[in-house]
């Protein structure tokens, strides 16, 4: 079994490789693992999360801990992992232990798991500071990249989870395709709900793209990974689900003028009046495309659709897409 070098605090341990093989770790599809093997590529994606020396860290998905071995290198004060899969277990056990105390395995699905006690009391930053020396780091499987990061925006709204602890950046991969979308420009083509839902609460820079060829096994798409530093106020002065549900409807009819996606807001009976009203409200002229609008014109769109849920409250539950979406004649 070849040995990896001296990493930096961390004893000699055999190659990842080696240990995928050892304990015979073939790739689970269902479980979106693609392992990233390649040492200056981790290191590389660690790098991207900033300075993390000191500080304390939270690795989704470790695997056989390609990734988590860097982050241990760098002198982190405490990592947690959070994996679902046990076949892990040797592996990651062999690295908690090489770490000197400095290492904890949650088992089970991030999805659910709350990282708020993850950190110490004492890490702790005001949401108007600099972001704490807190880092979460992932390799993300692809299968939920996509539900993982909106969760986690939501909470960021809230400043729940994680974010109890302050401003927390995020470093974490997604498929190129939609690394580019959460970073899209206005007025491009890969702009979309998530682009607002992202942009608005976080700043985002796509960092680097990984090349598929990189992971074991080779997946059919290209990987992009990106940085996330929430804002110290939103861009957009309304609730999450309210901002969700402005974003999904305006992009829902995405190649149209803005006002047809606007439209399924509201019950057939009251459509043409109230979406007038919105754009009315709002300042937006109704002939851009959804791709076409900025931040703050989904702001103001927002603060519009507020407005008028205060008159018709009931509406906040219309869903024009539900089976069992509004009767008009519940609205009046
Ligand atoms: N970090 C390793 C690397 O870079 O080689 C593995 C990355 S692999 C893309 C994704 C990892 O996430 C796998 O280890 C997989 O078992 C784990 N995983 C998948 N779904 C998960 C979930 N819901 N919660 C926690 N871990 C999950």
């Amino acid at each position: 079994m070849s040995a990896i070098p001296l990493i930096s605090r961390l004893p000699p341990l055999p190659a990842v490789r080696d240990l995928l093989n050892l304990y015979r770790l073939q790739a689970v599809k269902q479980l979106s693992q693609n392992f990233l093997l390649d040492p200056k590529l981790t290191s590389k994606l660690v790098s991207a999360a900033g300075k993390i020396t000191n500080g304390y860290v939270c690795e989704v998905g470790p695997g056989a801990g390609s990734l988590t071995r860097i982050i241990l290198s760098r002198n982190v004060r405490k990592l947690i992992v959070v994996e679902k899969d046990k076949r892990f277990e040797p592996p990651l056990e062999m690295l908690a232990e090489a770490s000197g105390d400095r290492m904890s395995i949650v088992w089970g699905d991030v999805l659910s798991h709350n990282l708020e006690n993850a950190f110490p009391e004492e890490s702790k930053c005001d949401w108007s500071d600099p972001p704490p020396n807190i880092h979460i780091i992932g390799n993300l499987p692809f299968n939920i990249a996509t539900p993982l990061i909106i969760r986690w925006l939501k909470d960021i709204s809230e400043r729940s989870n994680a974010w109890v602890h302050g401003r927390v950046p995020m470093t974490l991969t997604f498929q190129k395709e939609v690394a580019e979308r959460m970073v899209a420009k206005i007025g491009t083509r890969e702009r979309c709900r998530l682009s607002i839902m992202a942009q608005h609460l976080c700043f985002v820079d796509h960092k680097f793209t990984i090349p598929g060829r990189a992971f074991v096994p080779k997946p059919n798409v290209d990987v992009g990974v990106v940085h996330f530093t929430p804002h110290i106020t939103p861009k957009i002065k309304a609730p999450f689900s309210l901002v969700e549900k402005v974003a999904r409807n305006t992009f829902s009819f995405r190649q149209k003028y803005c006002r047809r996606g606007l439209e399924t807001l509201f019950p057939t009976s009251m459509r043409e009046e109230q979406t007038q009203i919105l754009l009315k409200l709002a300042d937006v002229d109704g002939t851009l495309r959804p791709f076409e609008l900025s931040v703050e014109e989904f702001n103001r769109l927002c603060q519009a659709y507020s407005t008028i849920l205060e008159k018709f409250p009931s509406l906040e539950r219309y869903n024009s897409r539900s089976k069992d979406g509004f009767d008009d004649t519940l609205l009046y």
